[in-house]
């Protein structure tokens, strides 16, 4: 092999022990069964950069989970997913970033339906101050999913069934979704999410509120929506992205720095970062 005639591919899969610079991606960014894919991505606020340069698919149908240190960007690039950054005036977002094969920023595009295909789940549970039905029926109703009242009820129900809080709730349809347990807000947060029937689920540490059982509840939960929905999740927890994903990316500053699939990244991460990340050296 001559190394002058074979420069490396961008992921390379050699270990770069003592050099600890950011030179791009490494590991497997890319796959072949693409939900949403990203190239070229930078994201400032204001004048500051908070995402540099990122190039990453999601495959359909995976959980693909988001690791890093504080401030490292994955909120960021997460409502990048979805256009929410549009909401933040000084925010500024680079790139190409498909859903399907469609330009999910062009001008035909429009976010709120964009927001209905891709849904998100945040880390405080926000039902909003309305009764646990019309929590779920909310989407349903501004959407014009359901052509009647026993129509939008079976919305209503399939949702929470799916969410796994039906049973816990159907005697109290009509209570306030604010008056239940952490735990089952979170689920009611993704019963609304499930009722427009997305395509993608975004996740912003949706658990890190939560108690260990409610914790464990939406972890088996995620596992069941997988089958149905592409989900990405940012999780503070290194245990629970072991649990749940198929694929893990490692941020830093903004960078994307590997991604690969979840058991190598654990076992055998090829950049130094990513290993004092996940042995606890830092973050
Ligand atoms: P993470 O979710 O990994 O903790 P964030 O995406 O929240 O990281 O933040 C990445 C960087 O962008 C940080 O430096 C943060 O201060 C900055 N940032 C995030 N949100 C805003 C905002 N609304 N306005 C200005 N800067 C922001
Ligand atoms: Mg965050």
């Amino acid at each position: 092999m001559n190394d002058i005639l074979d420069p490396l591919p961008t992921t390379t899969e050699s270990r770069e022990e003592f050099d600890i610079e950011i030179k791009g991606t490494i590991g497997q960014p890319f796959v072949k069964n693409v939900k949403m894919s990203s190239r070229d991505c930078d994201v400032f606020y204001a004048d500051k950069q908070a995402i540099f340069n990122i190039n990453l698919d999601i495959g359909a149908n995976e959980i693909i989970a988001m690791i890093g240190p504080s401030g490292c960007g994955k909120s960021t690039y997460l409502r990048v997913l979805n256009r929410m950054n549009d909401t933040i005036p000084i925010c500024r977002v680079t790139g190409q970033h498909l859903l399907e094969g469609e330009n999910i920023y062009s001008k035909k595009m429009d976010p709120v339906l964009l927001r209905a295909r891709v849904g998100m789940v945040f880390q405080k549970p926000n039902p909003f101050p309305k009764s646990i039905y019309d929590n779920v029926a909310y989407g349903a109703r501004l959407h014009g999913l359901a052509a009647n009242k026993s129509e939008l009820n079976e919305v209503v129900e399939k949702s929470l069934i799916k969410a796994g809080l039906f049973n816990e709730v159907k005697d109290d349809l009509h209570k306030a979704g604010t008056g239940l347990s952490g735990g089952q807000q979170q689920r009611l947060c993704i019963a609304r999410a499930i009722a427009i029937d997305p395509e993608v689920i975004l996740m912003d540490e949706p658990t890190s509120a939560l108690d260990p059982i409610a914790t464990a509840i939406i972890e088996e939960l995620m596992d069941e929506l997988k089958e149905n929905y592409t989900i990405a999740i940012v999780t503070h927890s290194m245990q629970q992205a072991a649990r749940v994903s198929q694929r893990t990316a490692y941020f830093h500053l903004g960078k994307l720095v590997e991604v690969n699939n979840t058991n190598t990244i654990f076992t055998n991460p090829k950049h130094q970062l990513t290993e004092n990340y996940i042995t606890g050296r830092f973050g």
